[in-house]
Parts: C-alpha cells; structure tokens; sequence
C-alpha cells in the first residue's frame, strides 16, 4: 500500500509544520534549530550546557504522519491533511482539522490564510481550500442530484463562552439536550453557493475576530477559532467538517499570573487543550468513554468525536528559532502524545 492509502484510512493523522524564520527572527540573528530530514521526520536541536559550561546541542526526534518544512505551502499542506477527510462528510461523516502551537507558530497562517493584504497577495488557507474541494465533489454527477446546500459557521470560543463571529460576536448558550446532544443556540448558518461566498464568509469572520485588539492584548492568542463546513439535505445534516484554529499553548501556562484574569484564561486554555488530547485519543482507541464535558470546546465538537465515521487530523505548527525552543518541544510532546495509542 502507499504511503497515502495509509493515511486515508487513519482515523487520527498528525502531522507537523515548521514555518520560516520571519525578518525579526533573521534581524535578531536567531538560529534555527529546526531540520526536517525526510518526509516524517522532525529534529530539535536544543541547545543545553554541561555542568562545566561547555555548550552543546542535544537533537530529539519526532516522528508524524507528515512533517512539513518552511517550504511547504498551505495547498501542500491542506492536501495531505485536511483533503483527505473532505470525502468523509458527503459519507455522512464528521471530520475535524485542528492547528495547535504557540502563539505566532502559524495557526492562522495555515487555516485562515491571508486576505488582509492587496487581493494578489491573498493567500488561501485550509478553510478555503477544503470548500473548494466540497465544490468540487458537489458538482460531480453523483452528488449533484442529491439536493445537498452548503453552509458555513464561524465562531470563537474565549474563556468558556461562545460568540458568532459571522454575527456581531453576539454570545451564544451551549445545550445539551437528554440526548447527549449538544446545539449551540442561535449560531448564524450561513448558506455558501460557491467557494467565492466562503472566502467573504473568512474574511467576514476573521475581521470581526480581531477587532478591537491591540497587538498586546491579542485576545485571538487566548481564544480558539472554529469554522464549520456543513451540508445538508433538504434541511438534514449530511456531514460537517470542522476546522479549527486552537489558542496558544503557551497561554495555558498562563496559571501563575499575577493578573487573575489572564490566570483563569489560562486554566481554562489548559484545560481545554488536555480535555481535546483525550477525546482525541479516545477517538483513536475505540473508547466509549469520550470526556467532552471537560472543556466547552470539546462540549461544542462532541458529536465529532463520536460515532464510526469521523475522522480527525491535527497539524502542529512550530516556530523555528532558538527562542522558541521550549515551546516547540511543548508542542511536539503533545503532539506526539495524541497520536500514541
Ligand atoms: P498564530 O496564528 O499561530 O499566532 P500566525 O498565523 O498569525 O500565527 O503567524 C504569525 C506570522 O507569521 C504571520 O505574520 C504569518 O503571516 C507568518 N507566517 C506564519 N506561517 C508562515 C509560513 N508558513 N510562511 C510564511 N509566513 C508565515
Ligand atoms: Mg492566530
């Protein structure tokens, strides 16, 4: 089988992707302590001193499904990551995209792209690449008959609360019915007929994510983002992807904070982050035993760790530089520890 048969039929992918030092980093002569030897692959040369203050580098190895190098673009990304999960919700499927890492690794590079600049420079990211791929399935005779719409969603879950990012920010209650079944009430649908509709939708979504923020007090470092592709059948859920664009880690080591906002933003980071590790790997095990209610965000994407057909794929984003070397191993580690079962 190839390497691509492989993946396809993994229920849980994990891959890696190391950006390239940006114009401060290189200004600031910072070294980058990242390799990525082969296709799986991944080094960090972290740099230790002996007892006697000799310096050295000690390199650990990673191995994923996937790693990518600072030449990787985001359609090489998204097509070993996300694409292949595209199929699973016009199966009737739930698939999930998750981007983890340290605030400035790349997250939103990679899942939202870049439309802020001139419209020649915008970059498509997974969100758009994986809606025009659903476009494309949807136009194939098979699936044209079928009566099936597309809409997209878009919100931001900060410090346990949920706000519509395709309407206002109005903040919205999270329900759990007897059934186990968990809405998110009065969440703007919003009905996408070609993959031009969606980039508006991103763009829409993005804007009102960041507004009002000073670069210092980001609070997209402390919320995470969640853009979902569904389709429908004449009113009926057929499949939803969901693609999301995780808090930095590092923020959920914000627990000693001197300042008791920033600490409890931190816990409840940290906490999510732990509870998504889990329900991943439940998902992973066959578990029965899902611990979603640990966290709003794995409340809001339960019915996505459940169930026979869904299929998740997490991509860890590192920063290459020496600066960034802990946390980079931080996220390595919990990537590696989705994965193992
Ligand atoms: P995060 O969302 O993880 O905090 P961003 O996606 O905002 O990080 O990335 C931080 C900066 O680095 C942005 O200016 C972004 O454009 C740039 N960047 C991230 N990844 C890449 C990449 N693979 N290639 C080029 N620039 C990148
Ligand atoms: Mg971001």
């Amino acid at each position: 089988r190839t390497k691509r048969a492989q993946i396809e039929e993994h229920r849980i992918c994990v891959c890696v992707r190391k950006r390239p030092l940006n114009k401060q980093e290189i200004n600031k002569k910072e070294c980058d302590v990242i390799t990525v030897p082969s296709k799986c692959a991944l080094l960090v040369h972290e740099p230790k001193q002996k007892v006697d203050l000799t310096k050295y580098l000690e390199t650990q190895t990673f191995r994923f499904d996937f790693s990518f190098d600072e030449c990787a673009s985001n359609e090489m990304v998204y097509r070993f990551t996300a694409r292949p999960l595209v199929q699973t919700i016009f199966e009737g499927g739930k698939a999930t995209c998750f981007a983890y890492g340290q605030t400035g690794s790349g997250k939103t590079h990679t899942m939202g792209g870049d439309f802020s600049g001139r419209a020649q420079n915008a970059s498509k990211g997974i969100y758009a690449f994986a809606s025009q791929d659903v476009f494309l399935l949807l136009s194939q005779p098979r699936y044209r008959s079928q009566d099936l719409a597309v809409y997209v969603t878009f919100f931001e879950i900060y410090n346990g609360k949920v706000f519509d990012l395709l309407n206002k920010k109005a903040k919205l209650r999270v329900l759990e019915d007897g059934k186990q079944q968990v809405q998110v009430v009065g969440l703007q649908e919003k009905q996408v007929s070609c993959a031009e509709d969606v980039i508006r939708m991103i763009e829409m979504g993005s804007a009102c994510r960041t507004s009002g923020q000073t670069f210092a007090n980001a609070s997209s470092s402390r919320s995470h983002a969640c853009f979902q592709i569904i389709l429908r059948q004449r009113g009926k859920l057929v499949g939803k992807f969901s693609l999301v664009d995780l808090a930095g880690n590092e923020r959920g080591a914000d627990t000693s904070s001197a300042d008791r906002q920033t600490r409890m933003e931190g816990a409840e980071i940290n906490k999510s982050l732990l509870a998504l590790k889990e329900c991943i790997r439940a998902l992973g095990q066959n578990k029965s035993h899902t611990p979603f209610r640990e966290s709003k965000l794995t409340q809001v994407l339960r019915d996505s760790f459940i169930g026979t057909n869904s299929r998740t794929c997490m991509i860890a984003m590192i920063s290459p530089g020496m600066s960034s070397c802990e946390y980079t191993l931080n996220t390595l580690r919990y990537a590696d520890r989705v994965k193992e079962l």
